[in-house]
């Protein structure tokens, strides 16, 4: 259902070729809102560009291309991510650094680029998806878990900065989300069914979340019925940051 609250706002959604972003480019776009998409994977179209979000140079004329057709970016929807397993043995330095240059350099790339026409929205936010490991810890995803510690962080800390530029900063917390991602990893498994299993089972209402859900909170910080909200992490882990869960 369309909300005449999105009618003539423009939103940028990183990764929204698939997954969290694909699901958040959609329900935005049924809001109402124009919403083009910067992904490594984009066809390129009108307002589909095949940007890599590390890459300044092409993230600043995807940007200036938005900006020459639609006039304006009022919301940001930081999704584009990668992803990382293991301990703190397991990651060399050359991993650590391209996990952090996607998840966090290319988060602050992007969102420095639109800062100018955020500023001059009159309904300016941008939501970053960080992730359940950004609360809680979680085996096996040190690496992961500092990318997506510091896209929580630096949420907040820009919240504070633009305050008075009108910008709110606001970050979901999803858990395991059922996503192409979710998919490659669960193919790479020996035995595909029992880690699916086993991934349901580390949810608190035993099955994945789905993609629409975590839309469903980035449109709501994205949009002007959150005005008040602002530096917020919201989670849609299906509990596992605030309740135990006995046996
Ligand atoms: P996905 O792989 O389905 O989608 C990610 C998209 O980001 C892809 O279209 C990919 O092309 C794009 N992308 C990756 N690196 C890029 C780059 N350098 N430049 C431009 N685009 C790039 O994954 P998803 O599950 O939808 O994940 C989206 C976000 O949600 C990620 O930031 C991830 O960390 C986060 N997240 C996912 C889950 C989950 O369980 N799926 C849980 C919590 C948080």
């Amino acid at each position: 259902m369309s909300d005449p609250r999105f009618n003539g706002l423009v939103a940028v959604v990183t990764g929204g070729q698939s997954g969290i972003g694909a699901a958040c480019a959609d329900r935005l776009r049924e809001l109402g809102a124009e919403v083009a998409v910067f992904d490594r994977d984009a066809a390129a179209g009108d307002l589909s560009f095949a940007v890599d979000v590390t890459d300044e140079q092409a993230v600043a004329d995807a940007v200036a291309s938005v900006i020459a057709q639609t006039g304006r970016i009022d919301i940001l929807v930081n999704s584009a991510g990668i992803g990382a397993a293991g301990t703190i043995a397991e990651n060399d330095n050359a991993e650590w650094r391209r996990v952090l240059e996607i998840n966090v350099i290319g988060t602050a790339n992007v969102i420095r680029a639109c800062l100018p026409h955020l500023i001059a929205s009159p309904s300016a936010s941008v939501v970053n998806v960080a992730s359940a490991v950004s609360l809680t810890g979680f085996p096996n995803r040190v690496l992961y878990t500092a990318s997506k510690g510091a896209v929580l962080s630096m949420t907040r800390a820009m919240a504070a900065d633009h305050l008075r530029d009108g910008i709110r900063f606001n970050a979901v917390c999803p858990g395991t989300t059922e996503t192409p991602w979710i998919g490659r990893l669960l193919d790479s498994a020996d035995d595909p069914s029992a880690a699916r299993a086993a991934l349901e089972a580390r949810q608190p209402h035993g099955r994945l979340i789905a993609a629409d859900e975590v839309a469903e909170a980035v449109s709501y910080l994205a949009g002007p019925r959150s005005g008040s909200t602002n530096g917020v992490a919201l989670s849609v882990d299906a509990g596992i940051e605030s309740i135990y869960v006995a046996d």
